[in-house]
């Protein structure tokens, strides 16, 4: 593979690192970097979202006429690793990467007006309702139900792990409409203002220490049908579609390294402490073994996306990256944890010291272990490559 940029790329790579040095405040970039959750909080998304919309960079796979930028995928790679090195915040994939495609794909031209210039403005701020309480892998067995009443349908039952819906305004769900015949020719998705009389949420602390994910509750909450998307019970038509993007659609390695060099500023703290980490031979070992690997996933990255045209999602083929990304996250806050030794043991998530990693790696730590399961559990994702890709 030829890995040298052409002048092109470097002039486009000179770009985004303009834009970068112009947009990324220090700000954000400290909001990104002491970020332990899955996805920074909405007041450290949000501006950055914006200056990037700005630009016109928000939503490259989107199609030109809404909003895309038609890069290539050395564009894409170029532009997702740039902004992971220099520290910016996550995109809410929520609305961008998840409901807008799926908007654009299956919404009437109306619901294509009302929704996506509000993605794009930052304006409505989306969280996702597939899981249930015992629906979570077997995703069709989902219960909360939909009956018809006129022109609305009223709700009933609970989603569960619904990162960020304290924050939501939106909701996009699956729901049952139909128990005749297969359990996924009965489910209907649906656009939910949040603030519908009958939903409540309800916090669930993580792991972690951070407040991520919640269980909400439905109670004869009424939505019209000018929000469903599609047609009735030919919402896991939405839902396949939807999840290609959350699975696969991203960039990991930037990010990755990004993590890594986390690890390794803290290595250097521990250094300045008096604690001689360097010497010990297991852990540089190890710390190499990480790198070798993630060298090696840049490269399956990048072959994957060199097959791709503009817009085009990798199908299948996304389970291998979510599965090898989601173990190389692990593997890497594993390593956090090992240089910090039994100083993890003494971590306690009420306290913050400013100005440190260190009091990071353990919530990193815990945090990751949730990457090989949302999106798609690991276990999942090997029954997809061994049917789909490998083909046994
Ligand atoms: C941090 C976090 C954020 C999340 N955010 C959201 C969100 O915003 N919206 C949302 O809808 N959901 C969200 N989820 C839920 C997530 O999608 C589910 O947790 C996931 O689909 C797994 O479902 P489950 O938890 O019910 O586990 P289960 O499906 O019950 O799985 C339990 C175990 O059984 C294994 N297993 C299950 N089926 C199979 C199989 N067929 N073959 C082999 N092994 C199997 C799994 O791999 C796993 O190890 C989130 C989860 C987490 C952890």
């Amino acid at each position: 593979m030829n890995l040298e940029l052409s002048p092109e790329q470097q002039a486009f790579r000179d770009e985004v690192r303009t834009f970068l040095r112009e947009n990324l405040t220090p700000e954000l970039q400290h909001g990104q970097r002491y970020t332990t959750a899955v996805y920074p909080e909405p007041h450290i998304s949000g501006p950055w979202q914006q200056a990037l919309q700005r630009k016109g960079w928000l939503v490259p796979m989107w199609p030109r006429e809404w909003g895309g930028t038609g890069w290539n995928a050395a564009q894409r790679f170029i532009f997702e690793s740039e902004c992971a090195l220099a520290g910016a915040p996550l995109v809410h994939p929520m609305g961008v990467r998840l409901v807008g495609p799926v908007i654009l794909r299956f919404g009437t031209e109306e619901q294509k007006r009302q929704y996506l210039p509000r993605i794009l403005n930052s304006e409505d701020y989306w969280c996702q309702g597939f899981s249930e309480p015992g629906a979570g892998s077997d995703l069709a067995s989902l219960k909360m139900t939909a009956v018809s009443d006129g022109d609305d349908y009223i709700l009933n039952g609970s989603k569960i792990w619904t990162t960020h819906a304290h924050h939501a305004n939106m909701m996009f769900a699956l729901v049952r409409t139909s128990n005749e015949g297969k359990r996924q020719e009965g489910i209907t998705f649906l656009l939910i203002d949040m603030k519908s009389p009958g939903i409540e949420v309800h916090r669930i602390d993580t792991i972690g220490g951070d407040y991520d994910v919640n269980q909400v509750f439905f109670t004869d909450v009424r939505v019209s049908k000018a929000n469903r998307v599609g047609a009735e019970n030919a919402g896991w038509d939405c839902a396949k579609y939807l999840l290609e993007f959350e699975r696969g659609a991203g960039i990991f390695s930037g990010r990755l390294r990004s993590q890594l060099k986390r690890v390794g500023a803290a290595i250097d703290e521990l250094q300045a402490q008096g604690k001689d980490v360097r010497r010990d031979v297991r852990l540089v070992a190890r710390f190499g073994e990480v790198c070798a690997d993630l060298d090696c996933f840049e490269m399956m990255e990048l072959r994957i996306m060199g097959t791709l045209q503009p817009g085009q999602n990798p199908g299948p083929v996304s389970s291998i990256l979510k599965l090898r990304a989601s173990r190389m996250k692990q593997a890497i806050a594993e390593l956090g944890v090992e240089i910090l030794g039994p100083q993890a043991l003494q971590w306690n998530a009420e306290e913050h010291q400013e100005g440190s990693l260190l009091p990071l790696l353990v919530p990193d730590y815990l945090n990751s272990r949730a990457f090989t399961i949302f999106g798609g559990a690991a276990e999942v994702q090997l029954t997809i490559i061994a049917k789909s890709v490998v083909g046994v």
